[in-house]
Parts: C-alpha cells; structure tokens; sequence
C-alpha cells in the first residue's frame, strides 16, 4: 500500500524539520524523509575522541530573538541555551584587543576608549539602542517575507528601514547602498575593530566589501550580540529537540530514506519517489497538499524535479546561482591549554573572554587579502597576510565538551573556495590539509605563542568537499547555500520568482538555506513560509501563532 500524508518534506535539517514541526502543529499529517541516519543535517555533533564533542559545521544558534523558539516550544522539548556576555571579539598581533559584547556594551565602549574615542561614543550609540527595537529590528530582516514576486517597495517602507530611522540616530539612508566597510569608515577609525566587524559579518552573511549589503552586515553583529548562544551540549542537542517537538506533533521521520525523485504530474507535485535501497517497504510516498523541499536549490531543480518539468531558461538560471563565500575549512584542536593572551588582550579578555575571537586581526587589508584568495585567484588562503581566522571555545561555559583537564578549540573557521570553483580541482583543499592547519596554527601563535605543538593533543578536519560528501543539502559545503550578494538577497533569493518560496511546479515549496534569509539555523525560513503556507494550504493555526507584523499578503 503507498503512504499518504498531507506534507512530505525532503531533507531533515533545521528548516525541513523546522516546517514539519510548524505543519504538525496545525493538524496536518506530515512525512520528513532524511537520507542520513541522522536528523539535522548541518547541526550536529561528532566525537572524533571518546569524551570530546566538536562541532563539523554550525557552532551557535543565533535565533534567539526570532518568534520560532517560542512558537515551537524547543525548551519544553529540551532545548538549552547557554549565553555569553561576551559571544566575540578580535585581537591584533600586538595584543591589542577588543570585544563586540552588546550584552555588556559599556565595558566594550571603555575598552574601545583605550584606542579611539570616537569608536568608544560610536559604540555606545548603535549598542544603546534600546533592546526591544534590536529585537524589532532583526525581525524585520530575518523573521519576515521578501514581498509578493515582482512587488518593489520604496525604499524608505522597507521593514528595517522604517525601524532604524526610528531606533539609530546614527543611521542615514545613503547606507543602504554602502558596504559594510564603506559604513565603518564613516563612524569608526580603529582597523582591529573594523576588521573584526567585517570578519564576523562575512562568516555570518555578506562580504563586507559587497556594495548595498552593509546594514545586514551591522546586523549579523546584533544576531550574535543579542541572540546568540551554544547550545549546552553541543548544536546538535537543538536538532534533538526539535525532533522531540515534531514527534510530540505526529510528524512522521523516515531516515535512512533517500528520496530520488519529487513525484511531478500534471504541473504539480504529488509525492516522493525514494531510493532503491530506503530500508522501507514501498518506494513511494503520496503528499496529498504539498511537496517542501528542505534541500539546496541546485539539488532540488538538477536532481530531484526531472528536468521535463521545467522552462529550461529556469533551469539555466538556477545553474547560474553562485556558491562563492560561504565555504569554510573547519578545522578542532584538542589541547592541554586555553589561549593565554598577551598585551592588552590578557585584561581585556580576563574572566569572561569571549567564546569567539577573530585572530591575529590586525588590519582591513588582511580580510581583503582572504577574499582575494578566495574569490578571485579561487584558492585557499596559507599566506600570513592573508590568515586570520575566528576561533571558537565552549568548554569555558559547557563541561561536556571534553574531560577535566583537557580544552576544544571547535571550529577554527577559515574562508576557502566551494569545490567546484577551485582551481586546483574539488579536492585540492583535501590534499592540502596539513599546509592549511600549519598556517592556521602560525596564525594563532601570532597572538596566543603558549599553543605550541606539545599542548596541541589531537586535529580534526572538516572540508567543504568533506561536507558535501556527508551531507547531500550542502552543495559547494556552504554555510549559506548561495552568496548573500545584492543579486541573490532579499526579493532575489535564491531567484527572483522563488522568493516566497512556491516553485513553478505547483504544490512545491522550498526550505532550504537557499531561500530567504539564508543560512544560519534560525528557523526564519520556516517561520517565513508558514505566511504563504497558510493561505496555500487554508491552515487554521492556533493562537500560537503570531506572523511578522511586516508580513506583505499576495492580495496587498
Ligand atoms: C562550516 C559551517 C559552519 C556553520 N556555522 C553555523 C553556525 O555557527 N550557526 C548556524 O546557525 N549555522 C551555521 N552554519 C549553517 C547551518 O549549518 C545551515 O544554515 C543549516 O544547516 C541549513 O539548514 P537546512 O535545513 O537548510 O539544510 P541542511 O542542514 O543541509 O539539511 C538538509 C538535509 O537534507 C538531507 N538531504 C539532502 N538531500 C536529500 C535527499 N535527496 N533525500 C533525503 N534527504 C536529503 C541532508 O542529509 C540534510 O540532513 C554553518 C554551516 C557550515 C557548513
């Protein structure tokens, strides 16, 4: 007998479980088939060594501020946060340093005052922003719709613009065409702050050189100054109670369960075809109401809707879709010692150092550098003018990342080429593991000289190449699916006729972080599609429910 459910979706990561949990809410009966053995795609854990937890891919969850947390009760199903007050900083190689706390944004401005004064009176106006309008103001990007297709909105109506002329005094609208670098220099001189700001802003969204994406760039800053933690025992514990969430609403989970095809007949999609050796004794499962495909845009329109489905100038256009700037190369240290810092970095970052420190960063060029490398000369980068790197360290706060004793430096982040762009081929950045690690630790001995090579116990790598391997959704082993460019953002992602998130096969959806906002596992891109879901699906969702006050309906 073929299965039914209202809803399949294909991929169980943080965005399809993420809408399954949301649909199961509303009393339709919802499948999620995952071709992993287990849920949550990009957040996860491995335990390279018995008692070490690092993380391959996505370290902090930044949805804190979002409507989703609450909506879907992840607490109540286990969910834990530890916050920081210091989430992250950057130091340069003369130990000079600074923190980009929001929590405690007095502290950051007087250690700022010891470099520039101005940076100090700058930072106190954009982080005395009142809370509520940062949380009204991230809402306004990350947890609301593109408008209807082909709508333009003038510029001075959109969301977060209405918000920051409201909230920032600073704020001007000729920033809406700048970048973020071009928007520091105009309200800060110190370059290890900029640089810092820049770094944590292309590891969170835009480059900071992209033309027109500066404000997003700021607000990646509020994102993990106001709604960031980790996830106490590792980011793969949020995957857990999410599952618990969806499974408390009768979701369906099928892992194991490839699915090779999306079922297309007359236009529309009607259901799954899963691979031959799915350990389940059908191979097709009917969606009565609708198809959502959690997977990357490319694999969903090249692989698993056939091709005689679509306009092929649509299918060009997707091949044209760009995975320049979200490839990271992440690489966990085991070792017997912290950083012990030196200069003003020793007092600034004390007792409660941030978790997240971008190293050694000492100017704009050498961002500029690591995007040269990358994105034109399509390489990774081991020059030392190019390297500075974050580096991430939970066990100050979370005892279950390894044994008393011991430290995890997870993730040590840097900047590569996805591997279908690199010039070297798709595994030149495999074959090149031990030069990159001896440039990444160079980098870090600039700043930190007490982790030598007999503190350092164990390394593990994660690749693009090696992500993509594992994990079928990330193609190119991006963060972000798609660059987070003025052409592929906003009413343009990943294509302008996909921004709300209906495809042009009927009764198919898109989840993925190919769709707005992006990457990151906010739940933002379900959260956002439940608004088109809704009326496409004539759901009544329950008073739980609260959709974005900017949310622009089809009929407006
Ligand atoms: C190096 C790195 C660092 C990151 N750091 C952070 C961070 O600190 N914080 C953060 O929030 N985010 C971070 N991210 C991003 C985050 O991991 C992604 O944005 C998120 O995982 C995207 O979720 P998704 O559900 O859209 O896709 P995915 O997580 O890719 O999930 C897709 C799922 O679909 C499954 N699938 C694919 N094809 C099929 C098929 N044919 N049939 C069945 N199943 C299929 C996959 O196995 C996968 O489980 C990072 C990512 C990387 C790579």
């Amino acid at each position: 007998m073929i299965p039914h459910y209202d809803v399949v979706v294909v991929g169980g990561g943080p965005n399809g479980m993420g809408i399954a949990c949301y649909l199961a809410k509303c009393g339709l009966s919802v499948c999620v088939c995952e071709d992993r053995l287990e849920l949550g795609g990009g957040v996860e854990n491995a335990e390279p060594l018995p008692g070490f937890r690092i993380d391959p891919h996505a370290t902090y969850f930044y949805g804190a501020a979002g409507p989703p947390v609450t909506q879907l009760e992840l607490a109540k199903f286990g969910f834990r946060l530890n916050y920081y007050r210091d989430l992250m900083g950057a130091v340069n190689s003369r130990g000079e340093a600074v923190s980009l706390s929001l929590y405690d944004a007095e502290r950051s401005a007087k250690y700022l005052e010891r470099y520039s004064k101005r940076d100090a009176d700058a930072w106190r106006l954009y982080a005395g922003m009142p809370r509520d309008s940062m949380v009204r103001l991230l809402r306004s990007i990350y947890w609301t719709p593109p408008p209807p297709v082909g709508m333009e909105i003038p510029r001075e109506d959109l969301p977060w613009v209405k918000v920051l002329r409201e909230n920032l005094p600073l704020f001007d609208m000729s920033w809406l065409d700048l970048s973020l670098f071009e928007i520091l220099d105009l309200l800060v001189e110190n370059e290890t702050l900029k640089a810092g700001m820049g770094m944590s802003a292309w590891y969170n969204g835009p480059h900071p050189d992209w033309a027109g994406t500066g404000i997003f760039g700021l607000t990646c800053n509020l994102l993990h100054g106001i709604s960031s933690g980790s996830p106490a025992g590792g980011m793969h514990t949020l995957a857990h109670a999410l599952a618990r969430a969806c499974m408390h609403h009768g979701v369906r989970f099928l892992t194991n369960c490839k699915v090779e095809e999306i079922i297309v007949e007359e236009g529309a999609a009607t259901g799954v075809r899963l691979s031959d050796d799915a350990p389940v004794g059908f191979r097709t499962i009917r969606a009565d109401r609708a198809v959502i495909s959690g997977v990357h845009v490319k694999s969903t329109f090249q692989k698993l809707v056939a091709a005689r489905h679509l306009p092929l100038d649509f299918l060009e256009r997707v091949r044209g879709i760009s995975l320049k700037g979200s490839s990271l190369f992440t690489l966990a240290l085991i070792t017997t010692e912290g950083p012990k810092w030196t200069g003003d970095a020793a007092e600034i970052y004390g007792e409660t150092y941030p978790t997240c420190i971008f190293m050694p960063c000492d100017s704009v060029e050498m961002v500029r550098n690591q995007t040269r490398d990358v994105d034109s000369l399509n390489t990774h980068p081991v020059r030392p003018e190019s390297m500075m790197v974050p580096v991430c360290q939970h066990d100050r706060c979370d005892p279950t990342r390894c044994p008393p004793g011991y430290h995890v430096l997870s993730p040590i982040y840097l900047q590569v080429p996805p591997p279908e762009d690199h010039a070297g081929g798709p595994r030149a950045v495999n074959e090149a593991k031990e030069e990159i690690i001896e440039a990444i630790l160079r980098a870090i001995r600039t700043v930190a000289p007490n982790l030598t090579d007999d503190k350092i116990v164990a390394k593990f790598v994660n690749t693009p190449h090696d992500s993509s391997l594992r994990n079928l959704g990330f193609v190119g082993g991006g963060w972000y699916g798609s660059r987070q460019a003025d052409d592929e953002w906003y009413d343009k992602r990943p294509l302008p006729e996909l921004s709300r998130y209906r495809t042009p096969i009927e009764r198919l959806y898109l989840c993925n972080q190919t769709s707005y906002p992006g990457g990151l596992a906010l739940f933002a891109v379900p959260y956002n599609l439940m608004h088109i879901l809704i009326p496409d699906l004539k759901l009544a969702p329950g008073e739980w429910w609260q959709p974005s006050p900017d949310f622009i309906p089809e009929e407006v």
